[in-house]
């Protein structure tokens, strides 16, 4: 279809804009990065203050397509119940590097290592959207071009750690199976797929990412997704829904 490329930015807003419309969820522009606007969307049971807060984002690489068109078909397949969660939804991190298939944005920055530079305009747009919230499930939608399967990161405090990754990964497996590396991006996995860090205090010296930020001050759990790159969208699209909805499930 026209104009239906994974990698228009302008699009995608459109698309967000007008299922925003149809199940009654807020649309605002955060701020504009790189001559496009980053859009967020809210729903009435988050506007309310709602508790049980859910974080998706998604594009903060833009060379990751399957992140930003599966949770936009994960939300097209719930339609109206969107309106029951207390749900903030960032589609759309880095529209311009979507459009260029860029990791960076167009000053060269990889915006997820920006998260403790309180000064970056967009870290410092996403935080005012959580002051004072308190999130029970963040989920962050990533690939990974040596991916050979789905993985995950899960950044936990809890000892031991709960099963929700385990879970996650078996409802996905129909359609992807786990990731057989046993070290991924130089980190062991703890099982098939996972990537299990144990960690409560944050560095002041490492560049921060998305996930870690709100592991370390917002979300009770958080999880990244990641699909292997290389693999037909179609599949790495399913996946990321699969995931999304398996872990919405299990938040309750
Ligand atoms: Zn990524």
């Amino acid at each position: 279809m026209r104009n239906r490329s994974p990698h228009n930015p302008t699009t995608l807003a459109r698309r967000w804009t007008t299922l925003a419309r149809r199940t009654g969820l807020a649309v605002r522009t955060l701020l504009e990065h790189d001559g496009h606007p980053i859009l967020a969307i809210t729903s009435p049971a988050w506007d309310r203050d709602e508790p049980g807060d859910v974080y998706l984002s998604a594009g903060i690489h833009g060379d990751e397509p399957a992140g930003t068109e599966g949770l936009l078909a994960w939300a097209e397949a719930e339609g109206r119940t969107l309106r029951k969660l207390p749900l903030l939804i960032l589609p759309c991190l880095n529209p311009w590097g979507l459009q260029e298939n860029s990791r960076r944005d167009r000053s060269g920055r990889d915006l997820n290592r920006a998260w403790n530079t309180p000064a970056h305009p967009l870290v410092r747009a996403v935080k005012s959207l959580l002051d004072g919230r308190c999130v029970r499930l963040a989920l962050t939608l990533h690939e990974d071009y040596d991916g050979q399967g789905f993985y995950l990161y899960e950044p936990t405090r809890f000892r031991p750690p709960n099963v929700w990754a385990e879970r996650i990964l078996k409802q996905v497996a129909p359609i992807l199976p786990p990731d057989p590396r046993k070290r991924i991006d130089g980190r062991l996995t703890t099982a098939p797929g996972i990537i299990r860090r144990y960690l409560v205090s944050p560095s002041r010296l490492a560049p921060e990412p998305e996930a870690l930020y709100l592991h370390y001050h917002v979300a009770e759990r958080t999880f990244t997704f990641e699909t292997p790159s290389e693999f037909a969208l179609g599949v790495r699209v399913a996946t990321q829904v699969a995931a999304i909805r398996a872990a919405l499930t299990m938040s309750g």
